[in-house]
């Protein structure tokens, strides 16, 4: 059997990136609108201050407004919630992202809760949950968005497929599984108390992995041609690159897993990118909904 395919988010996300780019130009032109995206950020965790770095550059690149709140690590709860509800009320800011984990003294559900559901572009809110649950036009989760974006543009109609997601987090595994049954799959969810993992993965004509356990899905747990998709962002020691040396994998053991898929997402450069382009088109899709004006022709 041949290789599976490789397939690109770091590509796929490009293009996506460049049709919110266009959408934001009509916009403007159309209707004077530019969207705009506000990042909170409480501490200095390095990590999470590169994303948000990243954040702002593509948002700017896309020609939205970006509004960074950058703040020290000790900020009390009462500001954030206060900061999130002048967001809430700013007519220029569509997107309210706050970046988690925040520090321990800070409720992130009580943030999270403060959040205008129609500016919930991270799509965390339990109005935006709740939408997605019922089937209605709310902001969805944007690497759950990005990895069903993904498995379409690779096999176009999901319908009937069976689809195991391996991960139930409010993050990733249920909206990823919401959004496999509204394109018609017949979706199994399982987690850490699933009962033969390998047997039922290699059921699943679509494997999605969003775990935290590096490299777990191993070659003979896929069915000969499913699509495989690797949500898993893992940092494990690379000593054959030098003393100290760290690299990113998967949740799946990608070498042994394209042996027998029939396409596959690589780490890093697969489900990865397509967060922030997700991000970016949530964001435009907001600002039009709260405008009350069609969302351009470019983002469907
Ligand atoms: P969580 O830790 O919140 O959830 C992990 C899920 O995996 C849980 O449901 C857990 O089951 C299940 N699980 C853990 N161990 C096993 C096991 N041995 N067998 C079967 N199931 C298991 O993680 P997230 O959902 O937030 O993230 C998952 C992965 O996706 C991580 O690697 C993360 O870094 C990555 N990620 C990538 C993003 C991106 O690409 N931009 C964005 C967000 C996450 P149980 O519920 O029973 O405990």
């Amino acid at each position: 059997m041949s290789e599976a395919k490789r397939i690109s988010g770091t590509e796929f996300a490009e293009g996506l990136r460049a049709r919110v780019a266009e959408a934001v130009a009509s916009l403007k032109k159309d209707h004077d609108l530019t969207p705009g995206l506000a990042v909170v950020l409480v501490g200095d965790d390095p990590a999470s201050q590169v994303y948000v770095r990243n954040k702002g550059i593509k948002t700017r690149e896309a020609g939205m407004e970006s509004f960074e709140h950058l703040l020290p690590a000790d900020t009390p709860e009462a500001d954030v919630i206060a900061l999130v509800k002048n967001l809430n009320a700013n007519p220029s800011v569509h997107g309210i992202l706050c970046q988690l984990p925040m520090p321990g003294h800070i409720d992130e559900k009580k943030v999270v809760e403060t959040i205008d559901p129609a500016k919930d572009v991270d799509g965390l809110h339990p109005m935006s949950a709740g939408k997605l649950m019922l089937g209605q036009d709310g902001l969805v989760p944007c690497t759950p968005l990005g990895t069903v974006m993904l498995a379409k543009d690779t096999l176009g109609d999901l319908t009937g497929k069976h689809a195991v997601v391996i991960g139930r987090s409010i993050l990733v595994g249920k909206p990823v599984a919401q959004l496999l049954l509204a394109e018609n799959c017949t979706v199994t969810m399982a987690h850490s108390r699933t009962q033969d993992l390998p047997g039922l993965c290699r059921t699943a004509d679509i494997l999605v992995a969003a775990v935290g356990v590096p490299q777990m899905v191993k070659g003979d747990w896929i069915k000969p041609g499913a699509l495989v998709l690797d949500v898993g962002i893992n940092r494990i020691d690379a000593p054959e690159r030098g003393e100290g040396k760290t690299r990113l994998v998967g949740d799946v053991d990608y070498k042994a897993a394209k042996e027998v898929a029939g396409a596959i997402t690589p780490v890093p450069g697969g489900i990865g990118p397509m967060t922030i382009a997700c991000l970016l088109r949530n964001t435009v899709t907001a600002a039009c909904r709260i405008a009350g004006v069609p969302v351009p022709s470019a983002l469907n």
